[in-house]
């Protein structure tokens, strides 16, 4: 495929044919899986051109996609690579065995002890600890921001976080996890732009694109440095893989790809040939999983057991978040969260009469999944923030699958009946 061709594609298009050249592998149709650690070298010479190659980015091998150790790349880690840069509309990008190595990679090839980072609240709770815990040990001071539709609310928490040191990241979810929160990233790129013209330091900026996914919202194209997805979720799409990528500019991906080969966090050969084979149907299971999320939604909003149904697709005109959401989201996506009226209780026994939708973490796969965020998901975050969040002992999130919308509806309202 001609770069060309990746201009010209639509992104249905390149989910099926980018990343892969049936010419690189015997002719075969569809990516056959390298399933080897290690790579024969043609002779003494090339071995030292390819590792030039590698570690430097100059010399005859450059551009060749000759590989040393499956560690540092393999085939099939290339060809999610090509797919996943494709879709996100970004000239590189680098694939880890999970969403939260691709957090941890990001955080560690960025901040030093001495640095600060800024990240948006609410945020999944491995980012939360990583930003929160593992970070702070490390010397990297931090601020958190609630309101991402509120420049002031931004700067405030940039101010906390320089006084801390200089701010080199700004780590942004949006849509949130598991409130729908939305934060304006074109506004958290000019927050990042002034940062850098008055202080000479300006801050990346990263966003968790998870919740949406590749075909609903662009962040490289809102200006956003970096562009993180859990794989796990929406692109891996069956709840039987760890995933996590990460697109942006060349330049900043290739230090992601060294440090993995230190961390040791590739995504081995069979996980991303699975990838690969479903990032072809991404998009058609999104949007089936968004029709019925829709319906979902609208029957839980007008049930009289239940309290709040924070879902996109209701977010009222004339509010700051919807005017956020028509310029930055293509759709609502499936995942949202709903209050039982009532609390802990109410919404144990409603979980124990369910006997179609599964109670399990993770989200984006084909079957519909729900939680207790307070209890499972955020159960490590501390009542008042997760409160703070708008999270309740209450609240129970969705991932809305694929199956058939009647037989959804018909388990919930028996479920809401017995509660
Ligand atoms: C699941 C998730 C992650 C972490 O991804 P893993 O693949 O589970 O490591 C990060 N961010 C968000 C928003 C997620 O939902």
């Amino acid at each position: 495929m001609t770069e060309g061709d990746a201009r010209r594609w639509h992104p249905e298009t390149l989910a099926v044919r980018a990343g892969y050249d049936p010419a690189s592998g015997a002719n075969a149709a569809k990516p056959p899986i390298y399933m080897t650690s290690t790579f024969a070298y043609a002779s003494a010479r090339q071995a030292k051109d390819i590792h030039q190659a590698y570690f430097d980015g100059t010399g005859p091998e450059v551009g060749h996609a000759a590989h040393i150790y499956s560690r540092l790349g393999h085939p099939n880690l290339d060809m999610v690579e090509a797919r996943l840069a494709a879709l996100d509309g970004a000239e590189a990008a680098a694939a880890f065995n999970s969403g939260m190595a691709t957090h941890s990679a990001i955080a560690l090839a960025h901040l030093r002890p001495g640095d600060a980072m800024v990240f948006s609240r609410p945020i999944y709770g491995g980012t939360n600890g990583l930003y929160t815990q593992l970070m702070p040990a490390l010397g990297v001071g931090h601020a958190e921001f609630v309101d991402g539709c509120d420049r002031a609310d931004v700067e405030a928490a940039v101010d906390a976080a320089s006084r801390q040191g200089p701010v080199k990241l700004i780590v942004v979810e949006s849509p949130a996890n598991p409130t729908a929160a939305i934060v304006d990233i074109a506004m958290v790129v000019a927050v990042a732009d002034a940062l850098g013209t008055k202080t000479g330091t300006r801050p990346l900026v990263v966003v968790d694109n998870t919740l949406l996914g590749p075909f609903m919202q662009r962040p490289i194209a809102l200006g956003a440095d970096l562009c993180m997805t859990s794989l796990t979720k929406y692109c891996g799409g069956h709840s039987d893989l760890l995933a996590g990528g990460v697109s942006g500019r060349e330049a900043l991906i290739q230090p992601l790809r060294l440090l993995r080969t230190t961390l040791g966090s590739h995504l081995d050969p069979y996980t991303s040939w699975l990838l690969l084979r479903s990032m072809e149907t991404v998009h058609l299971r999104v949007e089936r999983a968004m029709d019925n999320a829709r319906a979902v939604a609208t029957f839980l909003r007008d049930h009289a057991k239940v309290a709040k149904v924070t879902y996109l697709g209701f977010l009222a005109e004339g509010t700051p978040q919807r005017a956020v959401y028509d310029r930055q989201c293509g759709a609502a996506g499936s995942t949202f969260s709903f209050d039982l009226v009532g609390g802990e209780a109410e919404a144990f026994r409603f979980l124990d009469r369910l006997e179609l939708l599964r109670f399990a973490v993770s989200l984006g796969g084909s079957e519909t999944l729900i939680t207790h965020p307070a209890t499972t998901t955020h159960y490590a975050i501390s009542p008042d923030e997760r409160i703070a969040g708008g999270i309740t002992d209450a609240t129970l999130r969705l991932s809305v699958g694929i199956e058939h919308i009647d037989d959804l509806i018909g388990d919930l309202r028996q479920a809401l009946n017995a509660v």
